[in-house]
């Protein structure tokens, strides 16, 4: 880690050998930021602060989430489903309509389509989708599975999906399945689903079994307090959750729980303002009524609180410009560190101008599969791939004898097939779905927002304790970069 003061990460090596054993630790680049200009740190709870663990988290959340479906009349073998981490890719689209989960670009081309576990080839998509293209806006039909708590869910509808086009008691049609004059559609089993998966959460047991065994769900990091403690020192730091205050409670205890560091503090002490039950995204615009909590009793007083900032008190409800008030700062001078790419970062960003930072903890294990996967086989690296594209655009090198009276053809049908190839074994390394970024050399539409919204982005926030606060945060000129893939193709 000590490196990273002696040699920034702004280094103009190239990607491939930079830190390839510490990648993981490294905070990307958007768009420019001076930390020396940041009054003031916000932060979002659960998979920001509080990073759950995978897969067992996910396990939990989707076996209550079966049990609540048969609770409610689906059949008893889907007990027998077993949540299986290498299917989903955060960021599928799942189609309410013919039930299949899409992995899309930002236009909306498809760039995979699974049926159940059953994966589509391209006349197939053809047939059910005009062009390999989706009308992502239309909301009604499409619902995209953003957030790392869709992670369940998402194998969930293969598993369902998969389990009655298999079942001899069901009929598949195009838009859901028979059962005698009982007609289930995809997006009736959609419903039940997101249902189940918002009674769980709100109603059902997932916190209750969560805080009663913290260590099998939530990470814990001595980092925490000894980032919080330093940033707390140059800028003010606030909380903002979407959780209530007794869960808050439990989950920050644990967090900053070291009882045999050199100053052990409340977890309360470590922030100028605690705001829980913060109804992002709405607390981006309009937010809610600004209430005090009575950490207690954990009840809400009665009325509007109107008083001075004091620090200790938590607060419930309340909106970003109620956040500058009390804190004397401007959206510009706010960092806001968060998971949720919509609730917690295009909002703030949109909204309010915020300048923010994106917590995407599967960033360490694709960055993983980028580096150490490229020393079991070469054939697969980062490198191959883009030399491999590289030859790619030196094929142009064929053409340039050629002009629009030619009638001469190139043969490139080899090298189409070799960067086929490649991109799937890639792919395959991240998991059945591909990386949450790409597939071959196409972006994601996740990928797209992360670059449009996101002006820093990390595996976790804690990588921030590796850079001085008064650390210029580059980001990479467009120019620059395919310049170097301009060199890169001729030196193959
Ligand atoms: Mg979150």
């Amino acid at each position: 880690p000590m490196a990273f003061k002696e040699r920034p990460p702004y280094s103009t090596e190239s990607s491939s050998s930079l830190h390839k054993k510490t990648h993981f630790l490294l905070v990307f680049v958007n768009r420019s930021l001076a930390m020396e200009k940041i009054k003031c740190f916000g932060f979002d709870m659960d998979y920001t602060l509080a990073v759950y663990k995978s897969p067992e988290y996910e396990s939990l959340g989707f076996d209550l989430t079966v049990e609540r479906l048969v609770s409610i009349g689906y059949p008893q073998d889907l007990l027998r489903f077993v949540y299986d981490p290498t299917f989903p890719t955060r960021g599928l689209v799942f189609d309410t309509m013919h039930g299949n989960l899409l992995k899309v670009d930002a236009y909306g081309n498809i760039l995979i389509c699974v049926h159940g576990f059953n994966f589509l080839r391209g006349p197939e998509i053809r047939e059910l989708y005009p062009n390999k293209f989706i009308q992502r806006d239309d909301t009604e039909r499409f619902y995209i599975l953003n957030t790392l708590f869709n992670l369940p869910e998402t194998y969930l509808y293969a598993c369902l999906v998969d389990f009655f086009s298999n079942c001899d008691r069901y009929t598949s049609c195009a838009t859901g399945f028979k059962d005698g004059d009982l007609f289930m559609s995809f997006k009736s089993m959609f419903q039940d689903v997101r249902d189940a998966v918002d009674w769980v959460h709100f109603k059902g047991t997932l916190k209750e079994k969560t805080v009663e065994n913290l260590e099998k769900y939530v990470v814990r990091d001595a980092k925490l307090p000894l980032l919080l403690s330093r940033m707390n020192e140059v800028a003010r730091v606030f909380l903002a959750t979407n959780s209530d205050y007794k869960y808050t409670d439990k989950i920050m205890k644990y967090l900053f729980d070291f009882p045999h560091g050199t100053a052990h503090r409340p977890w309360q002490s470590y922030f100028d303002l605690i705001l829980v039950d913060s109804r992002k995204p709405l607390f981006f615009g309009e937010g809610t009524v600004l209430r005090q909590v009575d950490t207690a009793t954990g009840r809400l007083k009665i009325g509007t609180y109107t008083g001075p900032l004091q620090h200790g008190i938590v607060y419930s409800g309340g909106s970003s410009d109620i956040v500058c008030d009390l804190l004397g700062v401007k959206g510009k001078d706010i960092v806001y560190i968060g998971d949720h790419i919509f609730g917690d970062i295009l909002k703030s960003k949109k909204r309010q101008g915020w300048r923010t930072f994106l917590v995407i903890p599967e960033l360490a294990q694709e960055l993983h599969v980028w580096t150490e996967k490229s020393c079991e086989s070469p054939t697969i690296t980062f490198v191959s791939f883009n030399r491999l594209m590289s030859s790619l655009s030196l094929s142009f090198f064929l053409y340039r004898h050629l002009d629009s009276s030619s009638n001469e053809r190139p043969d490139i049908s080899a090298i189409q097939r070799r960067v086929k190839k490649v991109t799937h074994d890639m792919d395959m390394c991240y998991g059945m779905m591909g990386s949450l970024f790409r597939s071959g050399s196409r972006q994601t539409l996740f990928a797209s927002q992360v670059m449009r919204y996101a002006d820093l982005y990390a595996a976790s926030f804690i990588n921030l304790l590796y850079y001085p606060f008064s650390y210029l945060f580059r980001a990479a000129h467009v120019l620059v970069s395919s310049i170097w893939l301009l060199a890169d193709c001729f030196l193959m």
